[in-house]
């Protein structure tokens, strides 16, 4: 499939310390005076507009948010069409939309090392509060952004509004989905992988039906290819106003490096140098999404779960399922199961994960828990196909069971508050019961699952319905499921009740087609499990 890259090309010429050395440990609150005066001296600002990718904000915190953009007067070449040198790029926050009541400023340092991009973790803010922001680089100014910082840890919060999204295969169609969300009154947008897919693209753009260079034909794999894939994608319009609009809270799944990657095992890539092409996708994706410094990669490496807190009312434990997991027990695709898928050692998220994810369930006093990952959790049996053999597919969580079953087991036994999973990944839509043992009727109810729709993956096709939709009634803790409609989930979340609404564009064929709610379901604050209503 592949040549072999030099490794200048593939690996990250950056590490956390170089970068730290570089802008002198907070470029992000430095003023300029205090910049290092090399980065000063060589900073040289963009001729052409830079601001092409748009403007992003995400991982909020009480006191603040990250702030993102990158600059790219020709985005989709490589380099972005900027000069090597490192360029200042001055931002501010304000109160205020016409940004006249500014409450924060500083200068951060684009670096060629991180494709010019800026990742600005503003402090200082004040909890549960609505913030706009905007960037100057020379004398070009940035769209201005909008974001929302969450309330303190612990504070009464009466109500909280999420939208969640999932697999937006860029060629697969348009993004209706973001751009009726991007209408929505949301406090936060929760991303569960799939960003980018590495796939080469043709000379039409499937479904999008137009001109797409010759650079984005063949799979990425070099650092190069994945930083224009990116760009690609940014390039749209409505995806780059639901960043504009929202706090965003990323997380990755398989596509983001190779399809159904376990760990260091790939699906089909030289096994040597996957490592390499883990890091150099790693890398793109850390540049590309308003992410904090203590996520960005180290070589192969990058730290992506972390906690979201919002008040006492809810807390994102946002999950990472591809770096850490075992190679996968049974084979990969559709396999029945294997003694090693029970074996404790088998891992989804590795121990350390496992361990940080029950220590922070422990430990959380908020009314909602919210499993934030990616593929899904509740059990789908195939046997239908199969001449009534149980068989699964390996990739989702059916192929680790013992794992799930430890998680599950945890969270009933140590009585977890209102446990809700949601799951991207299936471009289908299912609602799920979550049992420790998937097999017993007897088995309780101990914790929900929403598995989202794509945003656009799949496109229009009617594939996933009449090939998934028979095995539901073997699988009766399956409550709800579709697999041919795109859009998003909305979550409105309150001390009594946590609502889902299914929201489905007609088509992503258009960019602007309508959006409505396909259904809806209620789960009650002590009673795991969904209702539709
Ligand atoms: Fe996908
Ligand atoms: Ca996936």
């Amino acid at each position: 499939m592949a040549t072999r890259l030099p490794r200048s090309e593939i690996l990250p010429k950056i590490d956390r310390r170089r970068f730290l050395q570089l802008t002198a440990g907070a470029a992000a609150t430095l003023g300029l005076s205090q910049l290092p005066a090399g980065i000063a001296r060589a900073a040289r600002p963009p001729g052409a507009y830079p601001f092409t990718l748009g403007v992003a904000s995400g991982d909020p915190a009480a006191d603040g948010v990250v702030l993102w953009t990158r600059l790219a007067p020709s985005p989709l070449e490589a380099g972005g069409g900027m000069a090597p040198g490192p360029v200042e790029v001055d931002w501010e926050v304000a109160l205020d939309g016409s940004m006249s009541s500014v409450v924060a400023s500083g200068t951060a340092v684009a670096l060629r090392e991180l494709a010019h991009s800026v990742h600005v973790e503003v402090q200082g803010l004040q909890p549960w509060s609505e913030y706009f922001y905007r960037f100057r680089a020379g004398d070009h100014v940035s769209p201005v952004g909008r974001t929302k910082t969450t309330p303190a840890a612990g504070t009464p919060l009466g109500a909280l509004t999420f939208a969640f999204a999932s697999c937006q295969d860029w060629p697969a169609g348009f993004y209706s989905a973001y751009h009726r969300m991007a209408e929505e009154d949301l406090d936060v947008i929760v991303h569960l992988g799939d960003y980018i897919y590495e796939y080469g693209i043709g000379p039409t753009g499937g479904a999008r039906n137009v001109s797409v260079p010759g650079q984005f034909r063949t799979e990425t794999q070099r650092l190069s290819e994945y930083r224009i894939r990116y760009a690609l994608y940014r390039t749209d319009p409505d995806l780059q106003e639901a960043h504009r609009l929202f706090p965003w809270i990323v997380t990755w799944d398989d596509h983001e490096v190779e399809n159904d990657y376990a760990g260091d095992d790939p699906e089909s890539f030289p096994a040597e140098r996957f490592l390499e092409r883990r890091a150099a996708a790693y890398q793109a994706y850390y540049e590309h999404l308003p992410l904090r410094l203590s996520s960005m990669p180290d070589g192969p490496n990058a730290l992506l779960y972390r906690r979201v807190t919002y008040g006492d009312l809810a807390e994102f434990s946002v999950l990472d399922t591809r770096q850490y997991r075992s190679d996968p027990p049974c084979g990969r695709g559709e396999q029945p199961r294997c003694d090693l898928a029970l074996d404790p050692a088998t891992t989804m998220t590795g121990p350390a994960q496992e361990q940080w994810l029950l220590d922070g369930l422990d430990a959380s006093g908020t009314t909602w828990n919210v499993l934030a990952q990616q593929v899904m959790m509740g059990e789908l049996d195939h046997k239908i196909y199969y001449d009534g053999n149980t068989v699964y597919w390996q990739d989702a969580w059916d192929g680790f069971p013992a794992a799930r079953a430890r998680i599950l087991d945890h969270v009933a036994t140590h009585g977890i508050r209102n446990p809700v999973v949601i799951t991207g990944d299936w471009h289908s839509t299912f609602v799920n019961d979550l049992k420790v043992d998937f097999k017993d009727p007897a088995s309780p109810v101990v914790a929900t699952e929403f598995v989202g729709t794509s945003i656009s993956s799949n496109g229009d096709a009617i594939v996933y319905g009449p090939y998934y939709g028979p095995m539901v009634p073997d699988n009766p803790h399956i409550r709800f499921f579709d697999g041919d409609r795109r859009g998003y989930v909305r979550c409105t979340l309150t001390p009594d009740t946590w609502t889902t609404d299914l929201r489905m564009v007609s088509t992503v064929s258009t960019s602007d087609a309508p959006v409505s709610t396909f259904a809806s379901f209620v789960v009650q604050d002590g009673i795991p499990g969904a209702t539709q209503v």
